[in-house]
C-alpha cells in the first residue's frame, strides 16, 4: 500500500495531477476515523490518490468517486484494483454536474473538482447527506492566490480565484451549515449540516 501511494504521488508528479497535499489528507483521514464516517462521496477522482486513501481508513469505509476525464478515470480504475478496493470503491466515469444518484446518502461528501463551479456542486449534492453528515472542500487557499486577487495579472485565473472567493462568502452566510475553515495544505474546509434541508 506505502509503495502504491508513493507511486501515485509520482505519477501525479509527471502528469501534472493535481493530487491533495499530505497535510490535507493526514486531516480528513483523521476526521473519518474519529467520527465513524462509513459512506463517502467523492466529486473529482484524478487517479484515486484521496478516495483510496480515505478508503483506507477503515475496511468498512464505501466510497463513490466521480471523475469525467477519461484519462484520469482509467488509472483510477487500475489503481483501484491494484490496492484491491474494487469492492467498496465504485468510480463513476461522468460529470458530476450530470450524475443522477438515487436513493443514498453519505455521512461524508468531499468536493474537488472544477474549482468555479464548488457551489454548483455544493447545492446540488447536499440533499445527499445523511443528518449531521458534512461537506468537504478542497483547495480553498489556491496556491495563496484567494484573497490576493489584486496581484494576478491572468485573467482567467482572476474569475477563478474570484469564484472560490465568492464560495467561501456562500459558506459562511450559509444558515443550512455550520461551516469551519482550516489552514492545512491548500485550505480545507467542513461544512457540518444543521437543519433538514
Ligand atoms: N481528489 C483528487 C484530485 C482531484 S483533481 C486527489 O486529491 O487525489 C480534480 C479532478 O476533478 C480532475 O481530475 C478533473 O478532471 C475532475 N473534474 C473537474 N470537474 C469535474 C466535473 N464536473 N465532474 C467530474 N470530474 C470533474
Ligand atoms: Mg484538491
Amino acid at each position: 500500500m506505502e509503495e502504491k501511494i508513493r507511486e501515485m504521488e509520482n505519477y501525479a508528479k509527471e502528469h501534472n495531477v493535481p493530487i491533495i497535499e499530505r497535510d490535507s489528507i493526514t486531516f480528513i483521514m483523521k476526521f473519518i476515523k474519529a467520527n465513524g464516517v462509513k459512506e463517502i462521496l467523492e466529486i473529482g477522482s484524478a487517479i484515486g490518490y484521496s478516495g483510496i486513501l480515505m478508503a483506507s481508513v477503515d475496511p468498512d469505509i464505501k466510497l463513490t468517486t466521480i471523475e469525467r476525464d477519461e484519462e484520469r478515470y482509467m488509472e483510477c480504475l487500475k489503481n483501484v484494483k491494484d490496492v484491491d478496493m474494487q469492492d467498496r470503491i465504485n468510480v463513476v466515469y461522468q460529470d458530476a454536474l450530470e450524475v443522477n444518484l438515487k436513493g443514498v446518502s453519505y455521512d461524508l461528501i468531499f468536493i474537488d473538482a472544477a474549482k468555479g463551479q464548488y457551489t454548483k456542486f455544493f447545492e446540488k449534492y447536499k440533499y445527499f447527506l445523511k443528518p449531521g453528515g458534512v461537506i468537504v472542500t478542497d483547495n480553498l487557499k489556491f496556491h495563496g492566490h484567494v484573497g490576493h486577487r489584486d496581484m494576478i495579472s491572468s485573467r482567467n485565473l482572476k474569475q477563478l480565484v474570484g469564484k472560490i472567493e465568492n464560495y467561501i462568502d456562500f459558506l459562511k452566510n450559509n444558515d443550512e451549515f455550520e461551516t469551519k475553515f482550516y489552514d492545512v495544505g491548500d485550505g480545507l474546509s467542513v461544512s457540518i449540516r444543521k437543519n433538514d434541508l
